[in-house]
């Protein structure tokens, strides 16, 4: 789907007539590249809700109420969602994804919860949708928004300043008269949290700068100088770490000047120079959902973002001592990151493989079993078709140069690996069903959104059906935990020792 810019009109009038005409909850934001525009939100039972219509307008949606089966049939670009109206579930080609609530109705509109957007939209669209609740935003399109966090500390005579950049942004810190200057590479940013939880003598205040992409850090008249550097920070962000220092009429206190900080690279171990046997140096494992979102939810209550660090944290035990391979988790906590920053982070650690690890649902009990998913391309336009079936080095990339430089089209990431991921995908297909019960359809395509920006062949993984009982008693299970990472593993060697091996 694409969002549909013309109608934007038609929603500002829509929002202004829903604002007045009932009491609502703050609006959100949709930031697109041609701008800004509210999204009214109402609440329902504690849940916050967008009508369904508004984001019709907003995403070219088409709605049809089929009042005998209780549901809604809502077309997206060439995908077909089915949304019950009694039950917080919405079915995408098929595929079960929960909500946390069942819509709710108002007269002739109906509202669903704000996590549609994240959960039900954003997977099967071709452009990039980003649902922040916590800032209120919605953003659609190639939109370089960091969030950006503010702590301030003492530390003796000396103040640090730390911006946490998610994703990781460029930026240049420079001092202007009385203060700090950080400018981002970034169309905006997502400041919410910016307001610093203290103050110093050296720190008066930490605001938005003044332009969208600046971050003002006002200094005391006792500043001498700054160090400014960059770590690795919480969940693939980048942390900013200034340090002020203050004029001293005295010999400078003894105070340490914080740790050195050389490493760019989060939670990496060192590189090995020479790279293993088969050439895959770095795996990314990609634990689904996270943070504010759940996903599917088993009979007993077991949620899906638990079962799927664990197995990832298994998992990345077993590869890192069993093949050497460097191994990074887009998540090691139960945290919130968008779909695109996982691919991201595998793309900046210029990762090998991406394996991202799900746990299903369905409507029907019985269901039960694994499925492996590699992208599908339908949906996501010509320059994707073209992109797959080009030779590499004829492909389209901006800025040129080898793969360590080139900057690809999001969009076109994936469609280069296509091959090597179905490659990939029948590997592990293939060593699952030695160990574990298969679904019927163990092996598909999809155009799932967290692979699309992927440089570098990608699967998805369901692990099993949540929404089975007996299901669910096993993959909390320890054995058939060490039974689906040992069949990942084996796989891993597989495709290694395979024509996937050599890039
Ligand atoms: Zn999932």
């Amino acid at each position: 789907m694409k969002p549909l810019v013309a109608a934007v009109g038609a929603v500002l009038c829509l929002l202004a007539a829903a604002l007045l005409a009932q009491p609502s909850a703050l609006p959100y934001t949709v930031v697109t590249r041609e701008g800004r525009r509210p999204l009214a939100a109402r609440t329902f039972n504690g849940q916050e809700m967008f009508a369904l219509e508004d984001l019709a307008r907003l995403f070219n949606l088409t709605v049809r109420e089929d009042t005998a089966a209780g549901g809604l049939t809502i077309g997206a670009g060439g995908q077909t969602i089915l949304l019950s109206t009694q039950q917080p579930l919405a079915s995408i080609q098929g595929r079960m994804t929960s909500l946390p609530a069942a819509p709710a109705r108002d007269g002739r509109t109906w509202f669903v919860p704000v996590d549609f957007v994240s959960r039900v939209l954003a997977p099967v669209s071709p452009t990039k949708i980003d649902l922040r609740k916590p800032s209120r935003l919605v953003l659609v399109g190639d939109i370089r928004m960091p969030r950006v966090a503010a702590r301030v500390e003492s530390l003796g005579a000396q103040s640090r300043v730390t911006l946490d950049v998610a994703p990781p942004t460029p930026h240049t810190v420079a001092q202007d008269n009385g203060r700090l200057v950080i400018r981002f590479e970034a169309d905006a940013l997502d400041a919410a949290d910016l307001r610093a939880n203290t103050t110093t003598d050296l720190v008066q205040n930490v605001r938005a700068g003044d332009t969208p992409q600046t971050v003002f850090v006002d200094l005391g008249p006792r500043v001498a100088s700054f160090r400014a550097t960059d770590q690795p920070g919480p969940a693939g962000a980048t942390r900013i770490q200034i340090d002020l220092v203050p004029q001293t009429d005295a010999p400078a206190p003894p105070t340490a000047p914080g740790p050195p900080q050389p490493q760019p690279q989060p939670d990496a171990p060192p590189l090995l120079d020479i790279p293993p046997a088969g050439g895959l140096r770095t795996i990314v494992i990609d634990p689904g959902h996270g943070g504010d979102d759940a996903g599917a939810k088993g009979a007993q209550g077991t949620l899906e973002k638990t079962v799927t660090l664990a197995i990832a944290r298994r998992l990345k035990a077993s590869i890192e001592s069993r093949l050497g391979t460097r191994v990074l988790l887009t998540r090691d906590a139960d945290q919130t990151v968008g779909l695109d920053q996982r691919a991201s982070l595998a793309n900046n650690n210029k990762a090998d493989l991406f394996i991202s690890l799900h746990a299903n649902a369905s409507v029907r009990p019985a269901v039960a079993g694994a499925e492996v998913f590699y992208l599908g391309l339908e949906g996501y336009g010509e320059a994707a078709q073209r992109a797959a079936q080009a030779p590499r080095d004829a492909l389209p990339v901006l800025g040129g140069g080898t793969r360590d430089i080139e900057i690809i089209p999001w969009e076109l990431a994936q469609a280069r690996y296509i091959e090597q991921s179905a490659a990939f995908a029948q590997a592990v297909e293939g060593a699952l069903r030695e160990r574990v019960p298969m679904s019927t359809r163990a092996l598909q395509q999809s155009p799932f959104r967290v692979l699309v920006g992927a440089n570098m062949p990608a699967v998805l993984v369901e692990l099993g059906f949540l929404t089975n009982t007996h299901q669910e008693q096993q993959l909390l299970a320890d054995d058939h935990q060490n039974a689906l990472v040992q069949a990942i593993v084996e796989a891993i060697v597989r495709y290694r020792g395979g024509a996937g091996g050599t890039r």
